[in-house]
């Protein structure tokens, strides 16, 4: 891909094709709330279940992963996280399935209010410090620390549990009860009436999905992708899965009590792949150097890209977006937020509760993070059953080191890293399990610097921001390093 004509310049703004993404992702929200209250069937789905199978029978189907991924990122992870230990799952299980258990056994984040009043009972620990009409910060002469503006301040959270709020008589009383639920979509998405699962993601799905099914006594509707040691999908597997399709399809049918709708079905496949290509050209124009905008960006598109692949609103949002930093190409511009001077590969999935802390240091730095794998992980393109099949096997963790060491190699040669971060993700222990071989060959293939971190997706306990910003500094030291030598 070519560079740029000219100097960058770093702007701020937020492009047509991103406000096109985050109302697809609203409207498939707004959807399933308005479809639960029409007494109409809503789903809870893995990510990488065949959602053209739920698209040809018009069902309204909701994704835990990214629902717990909102929640952490709303710092709500801890809370959800504790409430599932407090029913008793263990807290080694992945951060995303304890958030979706409590969830699903009904337990809420809701802001602490006056019984008698309702009001919300403000925090004083929140909000940003007041500021003056100079900009000054506001010295409150009592304490002689900062005075908070009360605009940016929020109300105590606590835990609640939907079940009893339900069970409570109508009146008053109720309706604050549900009111102080957190508003953030995440918490107001619907229970479900049936469950897709798929454990090409990873086998902690099946245990997952099974109990979720238990708790609603609700049908599962289960495919079962097994880890692949080849490169290649074999004949044998696709039939494998292939029978499974056929089943999905049959219970499904039985479900709805409708026919397996084959127009809708290939409208669902013609706008998935749609979508794929252009998620796939919008991570490619991280390629350029510098890139026409933050790494960090792709994270927040992966709504998009889990919950709305089969919608053609993900596929036209995705071209938009294309269209606007094709755009910003020709006019010299970036959304980076800073000048960048090193590029990375950012290994695993971020830590949703710590973002900024995740962000920070890398802005400082001047690191921006130009390569992820969810790329090739979410951009598959197929053409009929067969291929489709062989396109969900390969999902990151179902495919064996070879096939992930070339998808990782690929991207940091094409998007032109100077080095690799890698996420040791407590909650995800399939991805984080083969990292250290990963990064072993990444600096023996690529001659490229490799840290690690500890952390977790949802559950902020488990990160560090010290040893976090210690290990950014290292690489900066490492690529730098490296640099110093190429150039010699
Ligand atoms: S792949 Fe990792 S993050 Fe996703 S559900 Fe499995 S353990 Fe959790």
């Amino acid at each position: 891909m070519a560079n740029y004509a000219g100097p960058v310049k770093l702007v701020k703004k937020v492009t047509p094709g991103v406000l096109a993404l985050r109302k697809v992702v609203d409207d498939v929200h707004t959807d399933a709330r308005i479809a639960k209250k029409e007494g109409k069937l809503v789903g809870w789905s893995s990510s990488k279940f065949p959602c053209e199978l739920a698209a040809a029978f018009d069902l309204n189907v909701m994704y835990p992963e990214n629902q717990a991924a909102g929640i952490a990122a709303n710092r709500y992870g801890e809370l959800l996280c504790q409430a599932a230990e407090d029913l008793g799952y263990d807290n080694d299980i992945c951060g995303y399935a304890r958030i979706s258990l409590a969830y699903s056994a009904g337990k809420r984040a809701a802001r602490k209010y006056d019984k008698e009043t309702g009001e919300f009972i403000i925090d004083p620990a929140t909000g940003k410090p007041l500021k003056d009409a100079e900009g000054n910060v506001v010295i409150d002469e009592a304490t002689g620390k900062p005075k908070k503006d009360p605009k940016t301040q929020s109300p105590y959270i606590e835990l609640v549990d939907l079940n009893e709020i339900n069970a409570m008589p109508d009146g008053i009383d109720k309706e604050r009860a549900l009111n102080a639920i957190s508003p953030i979509r995440q918490m107001q998405i619907p229970q479900p009436d049936f469950v897709l699962c798929c454990n090409n993601i990873c086998n902690c799905m099946t245990k997952w999905y099974e109990n979720i099914a238990r708790m609603h006594n609700i049908p599962l509707i289960m495919l079962d992708i097994p880890y692949n040691n080849t490169v290649e999908v074999s004949d044998s597997y696709v039939a494998y899965i292939r029978g499974q399709f056929d089943l999905a399809i049959q219970q499904l049918e039985e479900l709805t009590g409708k026919k397996f709708d084959e127009k809708k079905f290939e409208e669902a496949c013609a706008n998935a792949n749609r979508t794929a290509k252009a998620w796939l050209k919008v991570c490619d124009y991280l390629q350029y150097k510098p890139a026409p905008y933050s790494g960090f960006d792709l994270f927040n598109h992966m709504a998009d890209v889990v919950t709305a692949r089969a919608r053609v609103e993900a596929a036209e949002a995705f071209e938009l977006l294309a269209e606007d930093l094709e755009q910003q190409i020709k006019d010299l511009e970036s959304t980076c937020p800073f000048p960048e001077n090193y590029r990375v590969m950012f290994e695993g999935i971020p830590c949703w509760p710590k973002l900024p802390a995740l962000f920070k240091p890398l802005k400082e730095h001047g690191v921006n993070v130009t390569a992820v794998v969810y790329a090739p992980a979410f951009g598959f393109v197929y053409d009929g059953l067969d291929e489709m099949a062989r396109a969900y096997c390969k999902a990151p963790n179902s495919v064996c080191i070879e096939q992930g060491v070339a998808w990782r190699e690929g991207i940091c040669v094409d998007n032109q890293v100077d080095g690799v971060l890698v996420h040791y993700n407590r909650s995800c222990k399939p991805w984080s399990g083969y990292m250290a071989e990963m990064q072993r060959r990444f600096t023996a293939d690529l001659g490229i610097p490799c840290a690690g971190f500890d952390g977790d997706q949802a559950d902020p306990r488990n990160f560090n921001a010290a040893q976090y910003e210690t290990r950014v500094q290292g690489l900066v030291e490492a690529m730098e390093a490296n640099r110093q030598a190429k150039e010699a």
